[in-house]
């Protein structure tokens, strides 16, 4: 009996997964419809920070193909360990002038460029034989101190300055807004962003990356065209 009994835990943890990754993505799909929009405008990007290479690979199964980090040195292991699957990695932590080289090696996106020196580097550091890196500009939408981000009014100036970099795609704009409970207050910190990509009036520059697993059906009502989800998906972080 007991092989028996083993197959079955394991058939539990399976479903379990499914099902989480299955209620975000109809959750993903029914704000977008609500809002007027495409369900595949908006993509899902599973932050899969402090969890496990197994449970990567059981959403991974399941067809999802871009996943977050934060953390450099645990993605290198990560990002090594599941190299066979061809997933595409997004980095989504701070950076730190030491850090560029492998972070632009590594990834394929980089959400977080705040500072021009930053993106020179990740420049001049992306390997020749890889595609241009795609980069957002983290945005510090709600003016908290001491958190990353440009201010909204210095949007324009910075993606100008971009243009210089060759190796270096400019996609969008990334916020992580202060955490609130209230959806209206939630969704305009989230409006403020949309307005401020609009207001850029670049054809190219067309991602949104905003939205988190308290906030995303906020985030997707106010144009957010990538969420990022980790707890919601994976279950509380190791
Ligand atoms: C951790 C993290 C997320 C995901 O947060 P959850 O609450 O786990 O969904 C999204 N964006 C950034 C920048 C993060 O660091």
């Amino acid at each position: 009996m007991r092989p028996a009994s083993i197959t079955y835990a394991k058939i539990l943890v399976m479903t379990d997964s499914t099902i989480c990754y299955e209620n975000i993505r109809h959750r993903i799909a029914l704000a977008a419809i609500t809002a007027g929009r495409a369900a595949q405008d908006v993509r899902l990007l599973a932050v899969s920070k402090r969890q496990s290479v197994t449970a990567i690979q059981k959403i991974a199964t399941l067809g999802q193909r871009e996943f977050g980090e934060n953390y450099l040195q645990e993605a290198q292991t990560k990002i090594a360990d599941l190299a066979s699957l061809n997933l595409t990695w997004h980095y989504i932590g701070r950076l730190q002038s030491n850090k560029t080289r492998l972070v632009s090696s590594l990834f394929d996106w980089v959400h977080s460029v705040d500072r021009i020196k930053i993106a020179e580097r990740l420049d001049q550091q992306r390997p020749e034989q890889s595609a241009p890196l795609n980069i957002c500009v983290e945005v510090n939408i709600s003016g908290e101190p001491r958190k990353g981000g440009i201010a909204v009014d210095e949007v324009p100036g910075f993606i100008e300055s971009l243009a210089a970099f060759d190796r270096l795609r400019v996609r969008g704009l990334m916020a992580l807004p202060a955490p609130n409970a209230d959806l209206a207050s939630q969704r305009a910190a989230f409006r403020l962003m949309f307005e401020t990509l609009r207001k850029l009036n670049q054809p190219s520059i067309t991602d949104l990356s905003m939205g988190t697993s308290d906030d995303f059906e906020a985030a997707i009502a106010e144009g957010a065209t990538i969420v990022r989800v980790g707890t919601a998906l994976f279950g509380q972080r190791v």
